[in-house]
């Protein structure tokens, strides 16, 4: 897809401005593939299973494609609105977003959930016996065909929030490295009234939280041997959730375009 069919393609009314900016990036279980020009733009470039293996020289291609693309629309703008982009200090940029990365990473919430992603690794690679020995019993179980049980089920429910987990275990620290970077960055005066970035980022990550207590909730319940490893994992997160809506006491209110949004 070149420019101008990309340019083509955003003006179509089926896509939901900017959905993308405020979503978990978990397109599979997303109801939204429709109506997003990112998943679609993703499709049509990396649609090729070769294009979607890092290991591949297509991927590469068409990920420079992408690049290439998107600066030579950055430059169009940037050109429309009259800047000029040889003419931007990128050194005293950078060395701005060095030091707002430095006292983003230092807030308690992000310190917090870089705490959490290390016990999630911690509890995950500690379990890998607990998931065999729970494996050969529900299998055992399936072919007994015991009354009144549902291994299958219980199969099923432990692989859904061990995923839940994984998906959301970085995210939640990047999602709220992006809060916070907002909040200490401010916003202009001109837009001051209108929703903020830094809410926004704030919401998904606490979504991600929210999706993970229940998800470790499904652990406790299947493990209840494990209460004294899962129970301290939980009250970090709760923890986590409590000082996040603290500190972005809009996020939840927050409107994320299609998401929270009722249907056309
Ligand atoms: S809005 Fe949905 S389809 Fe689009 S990038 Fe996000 S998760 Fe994927």
């Amino acid at each position: 897809m070149d420019k101008e069919e990309l340019k083509k393609l955003a003006k179509d009314k089926r896509f939901i401005p900017g959905i993308y900016n405020y979503c978990d990036r978990w397109c599979e279980r997303c109801p939204f593939t429709t109506r997003c020009l990112n998943f679609e733009t993703s499709e049509q470039h990396f649609s090729d299973p070769e294009a979607q293996d890092i290991h591949n020289k297509l991927f590469w291609q068409k990920l420079s494609e992408v690049f290439q693309q998107t600066m030579e629309m950055i430059k169009e703008m940037a050109e429309e609105q009259g800047i000029d982009l040889n003419n931007i200090d990128t050194e005293a940029i950078a060395e701005e977003e060095k030091q707002l990365k430095q006292s983003a990473r230092n807030h308690e919430c992000t310190q917090s959930a870089e705490t959490y992603h290390q016990k999630v690794d911690d509890w995950l690679d500690s379990a890998g016996n607990l998931f065999k020995v729970k494996s050969e019993k529900l299998v055992k179980n399936i072919r007994l065909e015991v009354a009144g049980l549902d291994p299958s089920g219980e199969a099923a429910s432990i692989k859904d929030a061990v995923e839940v987990i994984r998906w959301y275990q970085y995210q939640i620290f990047v999602k709220l490295m992006r809060a916070v970077r907002g909040e200490l960055k401010g916003v202009p005066e001109i837009i001051e009234d209108f929703p903020k970035n830094s809410d926004g980022s704030a919401k998904v990550a606490l979504i991600g939280m929210d999706r993970s207590i229940a998800a470790w909730g499904v652990l406790l319940k299947y493990f209840p041997n494990q209460e004294d490893e899962i129970l301290p994992i939980l009250v970090h997160l709760e923890q986590l959730r409590k000082n996040t809506e603290k500190a972005f006491p809009d996020a939840r209110a927050f409107v994320r375009p299609g998401f929270d949004e009722k249907p056309d």
